[in-house]
């Protein structure tokens, strides 16, 4: 069915989406300036507008359908097979940028990379420093690879099971950085989320499984002076703090506050550091 753009405008804001993504939607997918919408010009709409609008209805992230979001101003693109960045990621690289900013990085790691967000935002903050992305899932390199070359920025890109590639590398670094997956298993999701990569959300019955992982081998890939950015689920900060401290004897366990004051990320240091 064909609408004009000012019916899709009304049904996309009846189901709640942010107006800054009907934007993109219509610059991006329809290719329609919005903003002369606004000067109450008309525009027939493309076809797939209205099914798109169904899709809408059903949960499906904007984001999937613009097809990228911009993150720490790199153009990330999305796929229903990577996990969408969200802010508080984001939030987490103006963290590092502050704390670590100053200090000498030759070698960071983005582990459980997925769309490469996070991989492509440290190349950016050091220039100068070694970059890793890594993931269990090909695809999620392949997307990696994709925003790195669209990005102009140079990652090297492994298939790893969290830590495992690099271990058997004997690969080491000044800075690793994770938001793995923490949602525990039979958790009910808002409905978005379920159109994203399970795999990429859930961590076993308690949330904590790849946080085990992690921490079973993180001594091996840190180096010294080296410091690690985990993002975790807010309402299991406490569990993940607790197996923090039984399983990384030594290390120094900062919990940080996202923006909406939620315990949301870790950041650990040996202790004399
Ligand atoms: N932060 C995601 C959420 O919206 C979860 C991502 C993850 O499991 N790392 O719940």
């Amino acid at each position: 069915m064909i609408i004009n753009s000012e019916k899709a405008i009304s049904q996309m804001k009846a189901l709640g989406i942010p107006e800054a993504d009907i934007r993109d939607l219509f610059r991006f997918r329809y290719n329609i300036d919005y903003d002369q919408t606004k000067t109450g010009r008309l525009f027939m709409m493309p076809e797939r507008c209205s099914n798109d609008i169904e899709v809408l209805a059903s949960g499906y992230p904007p984001a999937y359908l613009i097809g990228f979001v911009d993150f720490f101003h790199l153009k990330i693109n999305v796929t229903p097979k990577v996990l969408i960045p969200r802010p508080e990621t984001e939030e987490l690289m103006g963290i590092i940028q502050n704390r670590q900013g100053r200090t000498l990085i030759n070698s960071a790691l983005d582990l459980c990379c997925g769309s490469g967000c996070i991989g492509l935002a440290l190349k950016k903050m050091f220039p100068q420093a070694t970059v890793y992305a890594s993931d269990i899932s090909p695809y999620a390199m392949q997307m990696t690879q994709k925003n790195a070359d669209e990005n102009k920025l140079e990652v090297y890109i492994a298939l790893s099971d969290y830590l495992d590639y690099f271990v058997y590398k004997g690969l080491k670094f000044d800075l690793i950085v994770s938001n793995p997956p923490y949602i525990k298993n039979g958790e009910i999701l808002d409905s978005s989320l379920g159109f994203e990569p399970q795999e990429a959300l859930f961590a076993g019955d308690d949330g904590l499984d790849s946080y085990r992982k992690i921490f079973a081998s993180l001594t091996q890939v840190l180096n010294e002076h080296g410091v690690c950015y985990l993002e975790i689920e807010a309402a299991n900060a406490d569990m993940t703090i607790d197996l923090a401290h039984q399983t990384l004897a030594g290390y120094n366990v900062e919990l940080i506050k996202d923006l909406s004051n939620k315990d949301r990320f870790l950041r650990l240091t040996k202790k004399y550091l």
